[in-house]
């Protein structure tokens, strides 16, 4: 196996643990309120690896979610 495909297995494993289990209940460290949820889509360019990632944001502070965080948005 060579680098290339190390660093891809190591980012599958790092987003599979991401896109699995309950989602907790967050609440947000500046206002209090209750975390929301909004699914970001990743996919590895080149390869058929794509991911859906439910990424927390705080409506009261950010009500439109970041694209900043949403590398590979589709
Ligand atoms: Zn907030």
């Amino acid at each position: 196996m060579d680098a290339s495909e190390e660093l891809l297995l190591s980012i599958k494993k790092f987003l599979d643990l991401q896109s699995s289990g309950p989602l907790p209940s967050i609440q947000c460290e500046r206002c209090g309120s209750t975390m929301e949820y909004s699914d970001a889509h990743f996919w590895l360019y080149e390869t058929q690896m794509q991911w859906t990632i439910p990424l927390p944001h705080c409506p009261a502070c950010d009500p439109q979610p970041s694209a900043e965080i949403k590398p590979n948005l589709m």
